[in-house]
């Protein structure tokens, strides 16, 4: 198990430093978020001693049941996130990708004052519209970004963040990457302070490479680092 977390880290990291190459960047511009959702703090623990800073986790109960048994790590809410429960995660993440609702970022906003704390947050976007999946429209980004920094003071908007749908051939969704991409370069010159676009969340296993060349700086990978996942375990 060890070996094969370590062997398959080594391998991402070479194809998003080829991918980013071709793109007139590098590894270090793309973030590595490991995805490990079904997987035990152990696992997680020898992918953080083979250098993963960014673990992405898509259910609140899987962050506090692993929260304790894993080595300090950045954390990432990547999954879609009920307002009843953003106050068990608000003091334990270091950023929430999946903010798809103005009444959602203020109950973050809410959670995050009583903290005193700032909490990062990315706009999900689902760009292809798909009925199945979380995030709001292309048409709706601009006005939900507006609203959030009219009156949520302790939420700092650091980008968007898109799940495209399943492909057999990546190449078929480039399009909606590319449509993020493009609102994440426009809706990034917004001036205000609590607005600091650094973020592109794009590319899961199957996709990152299409992801980073449409722009991606941050790919969620889970599969492809720990193996397929089985969910009866
Ligand atoms: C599970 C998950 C991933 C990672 O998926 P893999 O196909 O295992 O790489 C990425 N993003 C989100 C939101 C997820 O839920």
């Amino acid at each position: 198990m060890m070996e094969d977390i370590r062997k398959n880290l080594s391998k991402i990291n070479e194809q998003i430093g080829a991918c980013a190459q071709q793109c007139g960047r590098t590894v270090d511009d793309v973030l590595l978020c490991a995805v490990s959702k079904t997987r035990t703090p152990e696992e997680i623990n020898i992918a953080i001693d083979a250098g993963v800073t960014d673990i992405g986790e898509n259910k609140v109960q899987e962050i506090m049941d692993k929260f304790d048994a894993v080595k300090p790590v950045r954390w990432h809410m990547i999954g879609h996130l009920q307002t009843n429960k953003v106050k068990y995660i608000i003091d334990k993440v270091s950023m929430i990708h999946s903010v798809d609702s103005y009444k959602l970022a203020a109950e973050i906003n809410k959670r995050a004052a009583a903290h005193d704390k700032i909490m990062d947050i990315l706009i999900q976007v689902n760009s292809a519209e798909e009925e199945s999946k979380f995030g709001i429209t292309t048409d709706e980004t601009e006005a939900l970004i507006k609203q959030i920094l009219e009156t949520c003071e302790n939420v700092r908007i650091r980008g968007l963040m898109c799940i495209a749908p399943y492909a057999d051939d990546p190449e078929d969704i480039r399009v909606y990457f590319e449509a993020v991409k493009k609102q994440y370069d426009l809706f990034g010159r917004i001036d205000h302070p609590m607005l600091d676009f650094k973020y592109l969340s794009m590319g899961m296993s199957h996709d990152f490479p299409v992801a980073i060349e449409a722009g991606s700086n941050l790919v969620r990978v889970g599969s492809a680092i720990f193996g397929e996942r089985n969910y009866n375990k």
